[in-house]
């Protein structure tokens, strides 16, 4: 199968804070793969812009670093027609430096686009400056990193800010999950298919698990962590964004407006969690291993690296179908999916235990694709045994080696910023809405005092994160490498 690459429009992207951890490590490597790809017209630039003074060469030295390191299987030997496309300008956010030389620099007849790599404490001077220089125009799109907000009046006052300058239209909200081939994949299937839909509530859906597991602990970013924790740095954004595409009324259309405007209803339809339907952990140290509170330096730290919740929507499709979310560091595999588990068959023909219910499996991390669970007789005689095989529509298979070399998240979600496209980011009243749903939880955390369950380094999270399950007559599914 042949995919097809569409070349985007000529474009100025300016990364702000281009010698960051994210420009080096994602940015520029995503950008050089749709060069690779043929994707970046030729006349298309990438200007760098943060406070170090550095020439076009010697950033030009440090992105062909950054790629060789990380942007592992590309190949090296186009880097000199990408990195002549790559411009750096010394510029403060917060200073008068380098904002008139910018200003010369940017062409008229492109696209012009504004990465925003840097603190979100610095979104506001970035807007006001790039307005008052006339530099962004209202063509011009902006692009945002989480965290948004640490809670709902941070949210909307950084909502507000960026307003000021920019129209909704203007503002790219990036959440890596959405762009995902599999989270995509997922609206083809239940939208593209008359197979799931009709299944697709609580009448055939006995309940939803979404799981994201990393095996890595806070690392060097304990101080931020231990500020956020898992709700604020998983549950807010990637897994909330999840649970939308899942639960969504189908959209009139394939349209920006239209989609997200059916996840905003489905944040609005959750109801509040109570703390029976909470469990939070934190990993504990094993031999020389730190544990959580040694890796966050903070022995009374109540911040949570693990979180399950069970989460209810109140609509006509959900009612009595819940959807169980869990995520957490230092598990036993880095693993992300949604599984979604149908009811049993109602009657059963088959002497033996019946049938087992139908799972479909939506797998984003490590591998993309889809299983799907089905029950069939075990070959051989001997009377009728059933067993449960998958049915594996990984996409390696299906598409051939040009469909598995699927692109990096950002490597679209950069295209679509160029293209216009807001299906895949965030409204800015959806991250509201988020936010209006979490912050009542944390504050009870805060208010309880309650200190968060320790769990094994390596294993599958709380051992109360199990009973959350069992007492409901479920398990969750494992976490396997
Ligand atoms: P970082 O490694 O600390 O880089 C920050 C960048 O901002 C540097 O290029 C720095 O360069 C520049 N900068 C700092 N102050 C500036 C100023 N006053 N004016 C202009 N430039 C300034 O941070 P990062 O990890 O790349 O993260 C960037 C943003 O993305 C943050 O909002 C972060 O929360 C978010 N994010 C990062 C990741 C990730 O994987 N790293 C993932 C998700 C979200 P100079 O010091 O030379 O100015």
């Amino acid at each position: 199968m042949v995919v097809r690459t569409i070349p985007v429009d000529s474009f100025d992207l300016v990364i702000f804070g281009a010698t960051g951890d994210l420009a080096l490590r994602k940015i520029m490597p995503a950008l050089y793969r749709r060069f690779l790809a043929g994707q970046m017209p030729h006349d298309a630039r990438i200007i760098g812009a943060a406070r170090s003074e550095m020439t076009d060469t010697q950033f030009r030295d440090t992105v062909r670093a950054a790629i060789r390191e990380h942007a592992a299987g590309a190949d090296p030997g186009q880097l000199d027609g990408f990195l002549d496309q790559i411009h750096y300008v010394a510029i403060d956010a917060q200073g008068v430096g380098g904002w008139d030389h910018l200003s010369a620099l940017m062409r008229d007849d492109v696209v012009r686009a504004f990465y925003f790599s840097v603190a979100p404490s610095l979104f506001g001077d970035l807007a006001r400056r790039l307005s008052e220089h006339g530099i962004a125009d209202g063509d011009s799109r902006i692009v945002v990193e989480k965290p948004f907000g640490r809670d709902l009046e941070s949210a909307r006052a950084l909502n507000a800010t960026l307003a000021r300058h920019f129209g909704e239209g203007q503002i790219y909200r990036i959440d890596h999950y959405l762009g995902k081939e599999t989270v995509q994949n997922l609206m083809a299937v239940r939208f593209a298919n008359i197979l799931f839909e009709p299944l697709w509530n609580a009448q055939y859906i006995d309940h939803v698990q979404i799981t994201v597991a990393e095996t890595v602990g806070v690392g060097g970013r304990g101080g931020y962590y231990d500020h956020a924790g898992a709700m604020r740095d998983m549950v807010q954004n990637h897994m909330m964004q999840l649970l939308c595409l899942t639960a969504m009324e189908p959209p009139y259309h394939f349209d920006p407006d239209a989609v997200r405007d059916e996840k905003l209803k489905v944040i609005r339809a959750l109801e509040p969690v109570s703390d029976a339907d909470i469990v939070r952990g934190q990993y504990q140290g094993e031999g020389d291993a730190p544990g959580y509170l040694e890796d966050v330096d903070n022995p009374d730290s109540r911040t949570e690296s693990y979180l399950a919740l069970k989460v209810r929507i109140a609509n006509w499709r959900w009612q009595g179908t819940p959807f169980y979310l869990r995520t957490g560091k230092k598990l036993r595999a880095r693993t992300s999916e949604i599984v979604i588990t149908f009811k049993p068959p109602p009657h059963s023909i088959f002497d033996e235990a019946g049938p087992r219910a139908n799972q479909l499996v939506i797998k984003l991390q490590p591998d993309e694709g889809m299983d799907l669970f089905v029950m069939i007789k075990e070959p051989g005689p001997g009377g009728m045994r059933l067993v449960q095989v998958p049915l594996d529509m990984s996409f390696a298979e299906a598409l051939g080696p040009e469909g598995a070399d699927m692109p990096d998240a950002y490597e679209r979600l950069i295209m679509d910023v160029i293209r216009g496209n807001q299906t895949l980011f965030m409204r800015g009243d959806e991250v509201e809405a988020a936010w209006a749903w979490v912050d009542p939880i944390i504050s009870s955390w805060d208010d309880s005092k309650h200190r968060p369950e320790p769990y094994d380094a390596g294993s599958s999270g709380p051992d109360e994160a199990l009973r959350l399950m069992h007492r409901d007559n479920r398990r969750w599914r494992e976490i396997r490498p």
